[in-house]
């Protein structure tokens, strides 16, 4: 969002909007025409296999994406549809998809947070109404056209973010949880900043990713580098926020203003979110207070423990 130089984010991607991509042998990328300040160029649905196929993120609730995911889709059957998380810029055309193949559809168990909890601040609020017909658990193995997927449950983005890894050719379909344009956006309460570190240091531990694909922008050509750097960069944003509770900054609207000076106005709910989801940190780890009993909140006051 903002502080960018600690990181190299890739920001060249040509989406090839409705066009199938191929990215690797047997695995095409399509692209959604939803750009954004929060999905970048636009969603990114992926097709697995030649005569067979299995898709990972459907997409946004576009006519367009769809007509264009029915073109690539063509004859072909799907055998499953696979869901990296909620958010509706994924999920929009899992249910027209699941009629249109009779494909079932596999995602992780929804997350235990109460609707009325939920923020709205970021653009794409989870998708609480979606049926899924079977929940997939950490670690599983998918027998794949090209080959076995294996589930790694990576919480952070949202409590139910999956990634996939495909490997034979090392390519870890990563979802939000990792992408090559920006950081990913963690917003309490349905993402967790300690999760997500957690889950930071889990694809850090992994040794047979080579490529990653994200759900929006191209692919991170070099993980382990670009996971140390985006491990640093939270941690530097981490102590920068401690620093100004610990110099009296008592709000997150104030921390906000101290930290992200230039930010477009648009991206401001979600840089309070992502600054509320450190303090949240912060709470756990015992180094920050707040008058709130149980989940800090953004309204909330803080001060140094
Ligand atoms: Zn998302």
């Amino acid at each position: 969002m903002s502080e960018r130089d600690d990181i190299r984010f890739d920001t060249e991607f040509d989406p090839r909007w409705g066009e199938p991509v191929e990215v690797r042998a047997g695995v095409a990328r399509l692209t959604a025409r939803n750009a954004g300040p929060m999905t970048f160029k636009g969603t990114n649905t992926y097709l697995l296999g030649e005569t067979r196929l299995v898709v990972i993120d459907p997409g946004p609730a576009d006519d367009g994406h769809f007509e264009a995911l029915q073109r690539a889709i063509g004859a072909r059957p799907v055998e499953a549809i696979l869901l990296t998380h909620r958010h509706r810029d994924h999920t929009g055309l899992v249910d027209r998809l699941r009629r249109s193949t009779r494909a079932p559809v596999l995602a992780a168990p929804p997350r235990a947070v109460a609707p009325t909890a939920r923020s709205g601040a970021t653009d794409a609020p989870p998708d609480d109404e979606l049926l899924v017909d079977r929940y997939l658990a950490d670690a599983e193995t998918l027998a794949t056209p090209v080959g076995t997927l294996e589930v790694v449950a990576t919480p952070g983005h949202t409590v139910d973010h999956l990634a996939f890894a495909l490997a034979g050719p090392g390519i870890l379909f990563s979802g939000d949880h990792v992408m090559a344009w920006s950081t990913t956006v963690v917003a309490p309460p349905e993402g967790s900043m300690a999760a997500f570190m957690a889950s930071i240091e889990r694809l850090l531990a992994r040794e047979t990713d080579r490529i990653y694909l994200p759900g929006h922008g191209g692919p991170v050509t070099r993980p382990k580098p670009f996971l140390r750097a985006l491990r640093t960069h939270r941690r530097m944003r981490e102590a920068g926020i401690l620093e100004r509770v610990r110099a009296g900054d008592g709000s997150v609207a104030e921390i906000v203003a101290a930290l992200y000076r230039s930010l477009d106005p648009q991206l401001r709910g979600a840089a309070a979110l992502s600054v509320l989801a450190h303090l949240e940190a912060l709470c756990q780890a015992g180094l920050v207070r707040t008058d709130s009993e149980g989940a800090p909140r953004v309204d909330g006051l803080f001060w140094p423990a």
